[in-house]
């Protein structure tokens, strides 16, 4: 059997730069310099970075009340504020840790709130619980809220979505320059959208290790190790990052490490993390000798189509050609394409209650999967944060017999 792969060193690195991250951001709120932009997290962050914004993503503060299981305390206050317990756990969370006055920011680094936001950048190709949760900080602190209407539900990315979406991307400039009192240069975005398509090339080969057999990570490392992808794609630092672990992974396969001792079965995770129960699914997987290789989610930061020669189309089109923006069609081949790359041998679906965006198993997806590709499927209920709408038995009962149905489908 092979050997279990101990903690992957580089991750070391991440939690340093993720620091330096999160206290620059303080730093500047406080300072009142460089002015701070709040972004989604396929906003054109590329854009704010070349107009000399420090960029904060709320929604990975949401996966940190989540992961920490703050989120439980939260939620509830900003349902009591009317924000309903069915939609996005990201924003009910992080909403209700702001009227608490809590973050998560305070124990890992010190930081008693979150950045002072000077504007906020949405783009609603993921959905548009992102524009309403802007839109209340942008009354809160009396900040404009601008951003991009994206089409939904796109089968082929046309060429008059790319320029529609462009268009808008480049309307907020007049606003950044207001804001942060700089003027735009088209080099330094450029420059930008160049450093981000260099980390996205490195992202996708990381990912690829899981293609690996046996898998040398999984979707549990995965969701840890593309911090820097989420929050730093547009700065050197993530390139370097990713530099470093590569070479870390280089070696790591070269020993034959395998991220799941005695790897006997692999599957595919469509949907959201459920943050506060990785480390519980994680060593269930493990006691299974499962390896959950890949995911859409952790997919989702790949961007092929940036372009330095052509910063806001391509902008515009590596957002318009995200897998959540696409039509049932494209994600269902897109899912049997990756199942295949992966050498997955069935998927689960996680049904996220507050999620619908992120969530495929709703139309018929998974019997379909069944039906025309003989893949077995799974689906499990739960919530990216909201662990009110997750059961660890239910889980995990589900998940051991999913597994033991491959076994018998192999034997
Ligand atoms: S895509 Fe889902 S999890 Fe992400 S912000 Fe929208 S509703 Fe929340």
């Amino acid at each position: 059997m092979p050997e279990a792969a101990p903690p992957i060193a580089t991750v070391k690195l991440m939690k340093k730069l993720m620091a330096d991250h999160f206290l620059g951001l303080d730093q500047a709120a406080k300072a009142g310099s460089p002015k701070v932009a709040w972004c989604t997290s396929v906003g054109p962050a590329e854009l704010l970075h070349a107009m000399g914004f420090d960029v904060y993503f709320p929604e990975n503060h949401g996966a940190m009340l989540g992961a920490t299981r703050m989120a439980s305390n939260t939620i509830p206050t900003a349902n009591a504020a009317g924000y309903s317990p069915d939609i996005c756990s990201y924003l009910t969370a992080d909403v209700g840790a702001f009227l608490q006055g809590v973050t998560p920011l305070t124990k890992a680094y010190g930081i008693e709130t979150v950045p002072k936001p000077d504007v906020l950048v949405f783009n609603t190709n993921q959905c548009r619980d992102v524009q309403d949760w802007f839109e209340w900080y942008g009354r809160h602190y009396k900040v404009p809220v601008i951003g991009v209407r994206t089409q939904r539900g796109v089968g082929e990315v046309e060429e008059s979505m790319v320029a529609d979406v462009a268009s808008q991307i480049e309307a907020t400039v007049p606003t950044l320059e207001a804001v942060s009192g700089n003027k735009f240069d088209i080099d330094r975005l450029r420059e930008t959208v160049d450093l981000s398509k260099q980390c996205t090339v490195m992202w996708k080969k990381v990912l690829e290790y899981g293609a690996k057999t046996p898998a040398q990570l999984t979707f549990f490392d995965h969701t840890i190790i593309m911090a820097p992808a989420v929050v730093l794609r547009g700065k050197p630092e993530a390139i370097s990052f990713y530099e470093t672990l590569l070479a870390e992974l280089i070696q790591r396969d070269e020993q034959g490490l395998a991220a799941v001792p005695g790897e006997s079965f692999r599957l595919y995770w469509d949907g959201m993390p459920v943050w506060g129960r990785l480390r519980m699914l994680g060593d269930l997987m493990n006691s299974l000798h499962t390896a959950i290789v890949a995911s859409t989610y952790c997919n989702s930061w790949i961007f092929d189509a940036f372009d330095a020669a052509d910063p806001f189309s391509s902008m515009a089109r590596a957002y318009l050609e995200l897998f959540i923006v696409r039509d049932e069609a494209f994600k269902e081949q897109y899912i049997l394409d990756h199942v295949n790359l992966y050498g997955a041998d069935g998927i689960v679906f996680h049904d996220a209650k507050t999620c619908p965006n992120n969530s495929n198993n709703r139309y018929a997806m998974p019997q379909r999967f069944l039906e025309m590709h003989g893949i077995p499927t799974l689906v499990i209920n739960g919530d990216l944060n909201d662990l009110r709408c997750f059961s660890d038995e239910q889980a995990k009962t589900n998940l051991e017999a999913f597994v033991e149905q491959i076994e018998e489908l192999a034997a």
